[in-house]
């Protein structure tokens, strides 16, 4: 089965204001072979209950751009030599855009990156202050031309839902060079997380319909809550979490889904360089994975097909969760192939999503 690896880099300049990621700001790092070579016997730490052809490798973060060029060559060759790989591999990096430079974008290159995802977050000067980014605007649009004279598939994430962002969206559409993006990520903020920095809800939710129509009309194409693409420009990377795909997570705090279990590592770097990986793991009985498995797979403009559900699970996906149609009239929808959300459901996708978690049974192991 195709599967893909995170490699998490947890260092950062300085950190943002919204951020709940793991990453360590304010210390010496450690040095960028060592810490490669600790990520390779992370993955060698894991045993595979089925073995997994590797179709994407990610580098997120934290900054990956904060790495040298030899880190990910490093990475990529020790990755190649533990797991089986397919023969067209995505290989992503997360980028800040002051970090976009053409001679380290050609060493990227070089090392086997192939998609770059630029952090733009905003385009509005004030806005980008407010977040603590390092990056102003004018950086950002220039980073995504200049990745873009190097890379054919240039992504860049973007924040709405911040207070005092009236007319971000006209900025964003006035000011982002699309015709060079093959995707777009459009977060947003989390208010319950970030009450210090949201805005109005109502204004994020119009916001968010306006984008996703205007996107569309710049043949970016939404297929999934967050994520637009060109034809065939998708993130294989991430199509692989909602599709419930094997993923394996590496770095400090770690996350893998290996069916049946899904594992959780610790979150401290020394301890991660001294070795020390595993926090915890549960065992899914078939009935919480088929229900994580139609929340994730939700999440696609497509929806949950009722083929995919047969084939992988042996379920009649209707037949169990066309509830979700009555209880959610115009937020969810059923027809003979299966279920997906409106626009309107995946703006209140997580009230939908409560009514299909299991409590989790206690985890074994702890910090
Ligand atoms: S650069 Fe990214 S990971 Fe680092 S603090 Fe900012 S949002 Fe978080």
């Amino acid at each position: 089965m195709n599967g893909g690896i995170y490699v998490h880099i947890p260092f950062c300049q300085s950190r943002c204001r919204y951020c709940s990621f793991y990453s360590i700001t304010g210390r010496n790092f450690p040095d960028s072979g060592e810490y490669a070579r600790a990520i390779i016997s992370h993955l060698n730490s894991f045993e595979m209950m089925e073995p997994i052809d590797v179709s994407t490798i990610y580098f997120g973060g934290g900054t990956p751009s904060l790495m040298p060029a030899s880190f990910f060559s490093e990475v990529i060759e020790g990755v190649s030599a533990s797991v089986s790989l397919t023969e067209n591999l995505e290989i992503s990096i997360e980028m800040n855009p002051e970090d976009v430079v053409p001679d380290y974008l050609g060493s990227l290159k070089q090392a086997g990156i192939n998609r770059v995802s630029i952090g733009v977050q905003s385009t509005d000067d004030s806005i980008l202050r407010k977040l603590n980014r390092t990056h102003d605007a004018k950086q950002a649009v220039s980073a995504v031309l200049t990745a873009r004279s190097i890379f054919t598939n240039v992504s860049c994430d973007v924040i709405i839902g911040i207070e005092g962002e009236a007319n971000e969206g006209n900025r964003i559409l006035k000011t982002l060079p699309f015709g060079e993006l093959s995707h777009l990520s459009l977060y947003m903020l989390d208010g319950a997380k970030n009450n210090h920095l949201a805005a109005e809800s109502d204004h994020t939710a119009d916001l968010y319909m306006e984008l996703c129509r205007q996107l569309e009309n710049h043949g970016l194409k939404q297929y999934e809550i967050s994520n637009f693409a060109r034809p065939n420009m998708e993130s294989i990377h991430n199509l692989h979490y909602w599709k419930g795909d094997p993923y394996i997570g590496l770095g400090p705090s770690g996350h893998s889904l290996l069916y049946p279990f899904r594992i959780w590592d610790h979150s401290g770097l020394d301890r991660f360089m001294k070795g020390q990986f595993r926090k915890g793991r549960m065992k899914y009985d078939k009935k919480t994975f088929v229900r994580e498995m139609v929340m994730l797979a939700l999440r696609l403009r497509k929806g949950a097909r009722q083929e995919d559900f047969k084939e992988r699970y042996g379920i009649d996906l209707l037949m169990e969760f066309g509830w979700l149609c009555s209880k959610f009239p115009g937020f969810v929808r059923c027809d003979g192939e299966g279920i997906s959300l409106s626009r309107k459901g995946m703006l209140v996708s997580n009230e939908i999503f409560q009514e299909l978690v299991v409590p989790a049974p206690p985890q074994s192991g702890g910090e």
